[in-house]
């Protein structure tokens, strides 16, 4: 398809907006999938995103569109929500010259697609405001029109309503696509250079890479190098999506689609980076490429100790379609043998958790999420910790840690439960405006290890769920951080190290012993259990002694009783885990682990 007929966009929307049942309807409108085989939510492939209805993995797909006699092709791209794969909407962003903003009728604007919609700003994107969902009885359109026509700069006339469930608005917003978004741009006859928006391994063709190529061409056997890695590979494969993979004779410029290689394995083929021709190679990639980062670390045990191999490679496999998984093999006392794993955030964290439950049918226990601290120690040494209980003892000196730019959308009711939240959780302000009389956005500096623990629940909570939060990365900075500590009998428990603020040492001291001291059982001997800061107790409790002679229960008689209960302890021992000379029932530190 020459450029000129082409249109690439993305559309930019909170969960929950209708993205995915927009999308399926201009599917149906453009009569690229029929009614037989329409299916709710065609493109989200993932059962795991069709159950939460999230959109981890963007996919394109290429739709014909007939505006005043001439046969366009509009490529769809679909880009994830979610502040963990903001990198990755960005990329998808920066394969568009245009993006649909799509916004509840009856919610108004989230935090999140603010966030993607400045992404889109920053692009030069055509922004196409669209209010969706028209047909609810609870819809407010002309409110929320005045609410984006003023982000976007446009006369809220100008934005469109729609209803992606009735199919009402949908072919005039394709009219405006074709009409609003710039036809793409480059050079023909320059040495091919693609950019990679994403990279997803199937099971039988290997990894699939989704490309938008911005010059030259690219032709099926062509021999084609990844910039980054220099890295060639032959092209046995090049298609596009409309929606199932359809081959073609190869891409031209402004075109969208995939190529298939053979690789098996996505970090050859990384989001962001570029594609060029491997005998003649473009001299610049097109930038914006970044190694995917881990901000969120945690220990991933197997319950049961024997099934260690199979999360091993559950592990493997799961990282073939994942290039910002990784992980290490981790001993703890506590837990055995396990891995530590580095995740984008904490919905990245919980997506791995459940894919390795339910796919490979494991029984996990994560602990607690930290993120990576920097420790500056007095010998000027830099130590980088993603594991509390790696936490270097003595000479430290200056101890860094992540910091975020959260912005939160609330009703303007919530301006003070915000502030107090925020403050609560050593947060700096940046600013606030009122989007309208009634809604206003909060701009904040707060820790990353703050956000982790539990913040977007508590916000939720103290908001009657109408805030909305989003956040991105925005360097580190020193902190007054500490390692807690937890002992039994004197002995480290791993999995219970914590660095927390100097501040919250104490009570998260006396929370961990307090709930210990309850879950541990009795021994023979008396057992103290104590929180410390270094050599300095903070906190303790105690485990009585007691007589450990569970016969004693039955009077006598019963030897059938009996011979359970022995058999009974028999079993329990093997779960037990030994700190020093203590008997612990696994059981008693998952428990601790999961408390609320
Ligand atoms: P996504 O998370 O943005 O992909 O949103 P979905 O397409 O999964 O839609 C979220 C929910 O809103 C689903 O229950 C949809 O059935 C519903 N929904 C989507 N579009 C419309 C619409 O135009 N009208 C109504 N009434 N409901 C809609
Ligand atoms: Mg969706």
């Amino acid at each position: 398809t020459a450029p000129a007929l082409l249109r690439n966009f993305s559309i930019i929307a909170h969960i929950d907006h209708g993205k995915s049942t927009l999308a399926d309807r201009m599917l149906q409108i453009t009569g690229v999938v029929d009614e037989r085989a329409m299916r709710a939510q065609y493109l989200d492939r993932m059962d795991i995103e069709r159950e939460r209805g999230i959109t981890i993995k963007s996919q394109a797909v290429r739709m014909p569109w007939t505006v005043d006699g001439r046969a366009h092709a509009l490529n769809m791209i679909d880009t994830p929500g979610h502040v963990d794969f903001t990198y990755e909407v960005s990329r998808s962003l920066a394969a568009c010259e245009g993006a649909v903003l799509l916004v509840d009728a009856s919610q108004g604007i989230e935090a999140q697609t603010l966030a993607n919609l400045y992404l889109a700003m920053e692009g030069d994107l055509e922004i196409i405001p669209v209010l969706n969902k028209i047909d609810l009885p609870a819809a407010q359109p002309e409110r929320y029109a005045e609410e984006i026509a003023g982000l976007v700069g446009c006369d809220p006339a100008d934005v469109l309503r729609v209803s992606g469930k009735t199919g009402e608005g949908v072919p005039e917003l394709l009219d405006r696509i074709v009409q609003r978004v710039p036809a793409p741009v480059g050079d023909p006859d320059a040495p091919a250079r693609a950019m990679i928006f994403d990279s997803v391994y199937d099971t039988y063709r290997g990894v699939v890479t989704y490309v938008r190529v911005v010059d030259g061409h690219l032709d099926p056997r062509q021999r084609i190098a990844m910039m980054s890695t220099r890295a060639t590979h032959e092209l046995l494969e090049i298609g596009v999506s409309s929606p199932e993979p359809t081959p073609s004779k190869g891409l031209g410029v402004g075109e969208v689609g995939y190529l298939i290689t053979g690789v098996k394995d996505v970090r050859q083929s990384r989001v962001g980076d570029t594609v060029t021709d491997a005998v003649k190679p473009a001299k610049d990639d097109l930038g914006g490429y970044r190694d995917p980062r881990p901000m969120v670390f945690s220990g991933l045990f197997p319950l049961d100790g024997s099934d260690y191999p199979v999360l091993r490679d559950a592990l493997d496999k799961l990282k073939l379609n994942d290039a910002a998984l990784v992980y290490e093999p981790e001993t703890s006392v506590a837990l055995g043998f396990g891995f530590r794993c580095g995740f984008l955030g904490l919905l990245h964290l919980e997506i791995v958790r459940e894919r390795l439950e339910r796919e490979f049918d494991l029984d996990l226990i994560s602990t607690a999420p930290s993120v990576v601290y920097e420790v500056r120690m007095d010998d000027g040494a830099v130590v980088s910790v993603t594991n509390p209980s790696e936490f270097p003892e003595g000479k430290v000196g200056e101890v860094r840690e992540p910091v975020v730019k959260a912005t939160v959308l609330a009703p303007s009711d919530y301006i003070g439960a915000v502030m107090e939240l925020c403050q609560s959780r050593r947060g700096e302000m940046l600013g606030m405006d009122y989007l309208s009389p009634e809604r206003v956005e909060l701009r904040y500096q707060l820790p990353l290890a703050e956000i982790v623990f539990d913040f977007f629940d508590q916000l939720k909570s103290k908001t009657k769920g109408y805030a909305s939060l989003d956040y991105e990365p925005a360097g580190d900075q020193a902190a007054d951080l500490v390692k807690v500590d937890v002992l039994l009998q004197g002995e480290k428990v791993d999995a219970f190290s914590a660095i927390v603020h100097k501040d919250k040492a104490y009570p998260y001291g006396t929370m961990m012993a307090g709930r210990l001291q309850k879950l541990i059982p009795r021994q023979q001997f008396e057992v103290p259990v104590q929180a410390a800061i270094g050599a300095r107790v903070i906190a303790r409790e105690t485990v009585r002694a007691i007589r450990k002679d569970v016969l004693s229960k039955c009077y006598g008689g019963d030897i059938t009783r009996k011979r359970k209960l022995l058999e009974k302890q028999k079993e329990g021992k093997k779960r037990m885990k030994m700190v020093g000379r203590v008997e612990v029932p696994q059981e008693a530190f998952i428990a601790a682990l999961t408390a609320d």
